[in-house]
């Protein structure tokens, strides 16, 4: 699979831009909305990350103590344009639909949403289901198979916030794919909470792989199980724990926290039995 791995990732890639030949919306306003989503998407992403790493870097909270590993900006930068490019090409489909004046997901009153019972039971149903998901996902990614499609991520082994979203396409679409269910009317999304949701999920992100972590946030969101820049720093530093993505909760359940897992190498003997071979 290593060999293969980014001629799957290119496959990929081209079957989400091909798609739009398949659009009913019509293949110019799915394209035009592609463009859109793109621009918008990355403009703002990269724009957003080169903000926090420039701050991030002139601070003196680092996790891994002075820089020794490189940034890799260019390489991030670039890596986030790909990945902007695979969840633009989800997001083109709710866009080309409302282009072509077709109902989609997104609502902007509660009645439209449901009422507010369900709108607020929903959406943390909705956030513990897709944690599950990143964690499961994040899982499957170091698994022999499908290591490939992940590996790139953790050449940022000091990471800085242009790793952010520095993915390949094969997690970029396993990561980003409900973006597609804003376009279908079954599916409803509250436009306030959803544009909530993802703000905060992009600025933890960015926070996360800043590389430096800040005494406020450390005390407040484990608390509550939110992923930290501590936490999730040491999958960076040692990608055989701490995977869960938006919340901690999984790694709590199934012991795969940093401290959680008995080392595995054989301990030392001690000094008195020691042979040469221990010198
Ligand atoms: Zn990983």
């Amino acid at each position: 699979m290593k060999r293969w791995g980014p001629a799957i990732d290119a496959t990929v890639l081209v079957m989400l831009l091909g798609a739009g030949l398949a659009s009913p919306y019509g293949v110019a306003r799915w394209y035009g909305a592609l463009a859109a989503a793109f621009v918008g998407i990355a403009g703002s992403i990269l724009a957003l990350e080169s903000m926090a790493t420039w701050i991030s870097e002139r601070s003196s909270a680092r996790l891994q103590g002075p820089r020794t590993r490189p940034r890799l900006a260019w390489r991030g930068a670039r890596d986030t344009a790909l990945a902007s490019l695979v969840a633009a090409s989800l997001l083109a489909w709710p866009l080309a639909r409302m282009g072509a004046g077709e109902p989609t997901g997104l609502v902007w009153t509660l009645e439209e949403a449901g009422g507010l019972g369900p709108t607020i039971g929903g959406n943390l149903l909705a956030v513990l289901v897709l944690d599950a998901w990143l964690y499961w996902k994040h899982r499957l990614l170091h698994t022999g198979a499908f290591f490939a499609f992940h590996r790139a991520h953790h050449a940022y082994r000091d990471p800085t916030s242009l790793s952010s979203f520095a993915v390949g396409p094969v997690e970029s679409l396993l990561t980003f794919w409900p973006i597609v269910l804003v376009a279908f009317p079954w599916a409803p999304h509250y436009a306030p909470v959803y544009f909530t949701l993802v703000g905060v999920f992009v600025v933890l992100n960015l926070y996360l792989h800043s590389g430096v972590s800040s005494r406020l946030v450390e005390a407040t969101l484990p608390r509550l199980y939110v992923n930290t820049s501590a936490f999730h720093n040491r999958h960076h530093a040692n990608a055989d724990v701490n995977f869960g993505e938006a919340l901690t909760l999984w790694d709590h359940l199934l012991g795969t926290r940093e401290g959680d897992r008995r080392d595995p190498r054989p301990k030392p003997a001690p000094a008195s039995s020691a042979g040469p071979s221990a010198a």
